[in-house]
């Protein structure tokens, strides 16, 4: 039970990363407030991750309905001591020169602006108790280039550089903020975009030294560990769980074994 009584808001956690994490979370003893877009999935998550949990539907985007989740987590457990940013969706895939402004506006103001909204709603409240932990989603689009993925790119650049500014601000009140930069993870968007021929999920497994995609639940262990006490005296680091793929530098494949299985 490494979150025993720690209460946490997790955005976006209705579905994939975010859902796994609140069920790794909900194990180690924590209490969970779900927040999702869809607010009847995030319902159901909640109950069935049992009663003491609960959740709001809600555009993290909006400055309102953030006001509305960080009050109706404070309500139910009179405090919060885990943030994850982790609510967003994925790009479009269309280049950038035939791209409307407004899907460039909508992805920074999901991924960047939801990131800095949230946190900034929920941080006076772990200032005031003298301890929290908020972890961030960024990306390895948010470190390497990757084409026709702009506007995801480069909030997820952004929301990296975010965790650094304020987890040096929010340091001397105890309160961490770090990130996980996640490879090719299969979730429920990951698969989309493998069916509708968007990612190849062979080239990407030849392009990782693990030889596989990752697992909702490889993410949520980073999670936890970022989230306990063990990492007490870590913050603003981006925490890469790829499989290796970032570090790849060479221009050969970086796996040549069997590929098995739908995710290897
Ligand atoms: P997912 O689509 O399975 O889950 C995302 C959830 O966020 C959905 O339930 C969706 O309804 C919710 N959401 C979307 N917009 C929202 C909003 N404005 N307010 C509140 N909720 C909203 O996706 P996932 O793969 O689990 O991704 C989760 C996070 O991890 C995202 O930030 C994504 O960019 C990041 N990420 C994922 C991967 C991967 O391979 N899956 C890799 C790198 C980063």
């Amino acid at each position: 039970m490494q979150l025993e009584n720690k209460v946490a808001l997790i955005t976006g956690a209705g579905s994939g990363l975010g859902l796994a994490t609140a069920q790794a979370f909900a194990r180690e003893g924590a209490r969970i407030m779900i927040n999702d877009l869809r607010e009847e999935v995030a319902c159901h998550a909640a109950s069935a991750l049992g009663g003491e949990h609960a959740s709001i539907g809600g555009d993290v985007s909006r400055e309102a309905d953030v006001d509305a989740m960080v009050r109706a987590t404070l309500d139910r457990y009179g405090r919060i001591d885990i943030l994850i940013n982790n609510a967003g969706v994925p790009d479009s895939f269309v280049p950038t020169v035939d791209q409307p402004l407004e899907h460039w506006q909508r992805l920074i103001d999901i991924h960047l602006t939801g990131t800095y909204l949230v946190s900034k709603k929920v941080a006076p409240h772990m200032i005031a108790q003298g301890s929290g932990s908020i972890v961030n989603l960024s990306s390895i689009a948010g470190v390497l280039g990757l084409p026709v993925r702009t506007a995801y790119s480069a909030a997820k650049a952004g929301i990296s550089m975010l965790t650094r500014v304020l987890g040096c601000e929010w340091g001397p009140h105890n309160v961490r903020v770090n990130a996980i930069a996640p490879g090719y993870i299969l979730t429920p968007m990951t698969e989309e975009l493998i069916r509708e021929g968007k990612i190849d999920s062979d080239r990407v497994r030849r392009r990782t030294p693990m030889g596989k995609l990752g697992r909702p639940e490889d993410i949520a262990e980073a999670m936890i560990f970022l989230c306990s006490d063990r990492a007490r005296f870590i913050t603003t680091v981006i925490i890469p769980v790829d499989g290796g793929y970032c570090a790849w530098g060479a221009p050969s494949d970086a796996y040549t074994g069997e590929l098995t299985g739908a995710i290897g």
